[in-house]
């Protein structure tokens, strides 16, 4: 089988070093193995995605010394193939519509004190599950905005969730345990699709087989896992790798403007300088 791999960035800001940790992984294991290395941008909300971080992105992987195949598939010109995976899912009454804010939610939540919390943070409480067909037609009538979130409940009752497992580096299998997340929304009000659910497509219609990306997506991997067997897509093997920090241990974000690549490109550094300060510890 070829290898494929990918790196996925959101040009919702400026690439920083844990960026070029990630595609380097990627770029050099193609490489090695004689496969495919392809960049995809994820920019599925597009108030916060903007032309010259999609450009910067270019200009870094490029300075860097990284290819990538043409055309680039850009999320946000896919929403119609997210549709109709939804439209499956929803035919199927794995999903259902949300009409709650983030303040019901979180008014919701705070009125039972013992309410779990999941990878994403407190979990939903469940308020528009089962608001009745009429209730539902009432508000979808009134021009109400809704998201979809799946039923997770349901969602594990259809599928053989003890054989579902996904390979991790170092790790070996892993059982699928997306319970903790609830019932996570898979198309938000402003954006016809989530996170989950473009990633877990794009990268089974693009033939990806291998991912590299951080740490900090690992537990997400559980309910892609799940959608696939939802959705009847092909597993990858995955390697979630540990997270580059600041100088005071904390995880480098978008926000740390000393640490992106063009900030490092305009002091001088030097290209290969760049990738060994995160390949070599
Ligand atoms: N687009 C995601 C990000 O920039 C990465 C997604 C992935 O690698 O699965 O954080």
């Amino acid at each position: 089988m070829e290898f494929v791999t990918r790196f996925a960035p959101s040009p919702t800001g400026y690439l920083h070093l844990g960026h070029v940790y990630s595609a380097s992984l990627a770029f050099n294991a193609a490489r090695e193995a004689g496969g495919r290395f392809i960049l995809r941008l994820e920019d599925i909300d597009t108030t916060r995605c903007r032309p010259e971080f999609e450009q910067e992105i270019f200009e870094d992987l490029a300075w860097l010394g990284f290819d990538w195949e043409e055309p680039v598939r850009r999320q946000s010109d896919h929403f119609e193939d997210y549709d109709a995976l939804l439209s499956v899912l929803f035919d199927r009454g794995l999903l259902y519509p949300c009409f709650c804010t983030r303040k019901e939610i979180a008014a919701e939540i705070a009125r039972s004190p013992s309410a779990p919390h999941g990878p994403e943070g407190a979990v939903y409480p469940g308020t528009c599950r089962n608001l009745s067909e009429s209730v539902r037609a009432v508000r979808y009538e009134a021009g109400e905005p809704y998201a979809l979130r799946l039923d997770m409940a349901r969602a594990i009752d259809t599928v053989d969730l003890a054989s579902l497992r996904f390979m991790e580096k170092d790790k070996g299998w892993i059982a699928c345990d997306p319970a903790p997340f609830g019932d996570v929304v898979l198309a938000r009000k402003e954006t016809p699709t989530s996170y989950h659910l473009a990633v877990t497509f794009d990268d089974a219609i693009q033939g990806v087989n291998h991912i590299f990306r951080g740490q900090d997506l690992f537990q997400a991997t559980h309910v892609h896992r799940l959608l696939q067997a939802l959705l009847n897509l092909p597993t990858p093997l995955y390697c979630h790798h540990g997270l580059i920090s600041d100088g005071r241990g904390r995880r480098l974000a978008k926000r740390d403007k000393d640490a992106t690549i063009k900030n490092l490109r305009e002091y001088g550094y030097r290209a290969e300088d760049v990738i060994k300060m995160v390949t070599y510890g």
